[in-house]
């Protein structure tokens, strides 16, 4: 991870009361998901453990044991889908009394720290308002809200702001580089600035395409016309939903082409390869490549999008079930 890259200006002004020491020694990191929380733990944790006079240099290596997740002196509480306990809330406390390994620090660093119940944060008060010398503690949340308020009064807390709309698109179009422009912008304006939410709205969009695009081709095989006219003509197809769709079942022939040229294509599942590869001549995928591009192009340039569609059905159907 570039370590550089995560250091605005208020990120160095924090840093150096940080590493001063005049600072509180317990945080509360909020941002919504995605806003980089933890890395932000790691950052500081890096700044706190770095043996370079630049800290943190991002390369030392402690710098790399931290970023790797392996540092001796920094412990992760909380990744998974479970709340801390009470019983690790003890464990951390006994931690804290611990010598460091490597470094003169040791930091703990509590991820979803709003899903622990009211007994793990009290257990947590004490030490969070009062470690021991040398001990940074990092919560991490969603939002403050679902901390105790003797927890929020006893930490200072760190905000993190969404991403910027425009540093999320050119993030996202090096993360996913066959998505079009349509879906990206979609994506930031759905995701409220937070680059986690994108990310699985992307994918999620991505697998709900594929497996529509799958269906289509299915139903053209099976040689049931009016069925293919009638989920190509649904009326939940928008124009703009529909260009990234017939994208994808181009992507799906494309692939089938690929495999009857004896390549093989990586998106199709071992059934979809028998199945259509028994069905579909290669002349067939062919044909409908045509007519799919040309009723892509028609609709783009604003044609009405039930008849274009009804006609991509007929085409496909015709291309489909042509034999001889
Ligand atoms: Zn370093």
């Amino acid at each position: 991870m570039d370590l550089a890259g995560t250091l605005a200006p208020e990120r160095a002004d924090f840093l150096r009361r940080l590493q001063n020491g005049t600072c509180s020694h317990g945080f509360i990191v909020e941002g919504p998901k995605g806003s980089g929380k933890k890395a932000f733990a790691l950052w500081c944790a890096s700044a706190l453990l770095c043996e370079s006079a630049d800290k943190p240099c991002g390369a030392c290596r402690s710098c790399r044991k931290v970023q790797g997740g392996h540092h001796p002196d920094v412990h992760l509480y909380g990744g998974g889908d479970k709340a801390i306990t009470v019983g690790q809330v003890r464990d951390l406390i006994k931690e804290t009394g611990w010598i460091p390994t490597d470094g003169e620090k040791n930091v703990f660093i509590l991820e979803n720290a709003q899903k622990m119940q009211a007994p793990a944060q009290n257990a947590l008060l004490k030490v969070f308002e009062e470690p021991p010398a040398g001990v940074v503690i990092f919560l991490l949340t969603d939002s403050r809200r679902g901390l105790l308020p003797t927890v929020r009064s006893r930490g200072q807390t760190v905000r993190l702001s969404p991403m910027e709309p425009r540093d999320m698109e050119a993030k996202l179009k090096l993360m996913f580089p066959r998505v079009s422009q349509g879906e990206l912008s979609a994506a930031v304006v759905y995701s409220r600035g937070s680059l986690g939410e994108a990310e699985e709205f992307l994918k999620r969009d991505a697998v709900m395409r594929r497996e529509a695009a799958a269906e289509w081709l299915t139903v053209a095989l099976d040689g049931d016309k009016y069925r293919l006219i009638g989920l190509l003509t649904a009326s939940k197809h928008k124009r703009d939903t529909l260009l990234p769709l017939l994208d994808s079942f181009l992507q799906l022939l494309f692939d089938l082409l690929l495999e009857k040229s004896g390549g093989r294509a990586v998106l199709l599942t071992e059934e979809q390869r028998e199945f259509y590869g028994n069905r579909a001549t290669k002349r067939a995928i062919a044909a409908m490549c045509d007519v799919t591009i040309t009723c892509r192009e028609s609709l783009e340039s604003n044609g009405n999008v039930t008849a274009v569609m009804t006609r991509l059905a007929t085409g496909l159907w015709s291309a489909a079930n042509e034999r001889g």
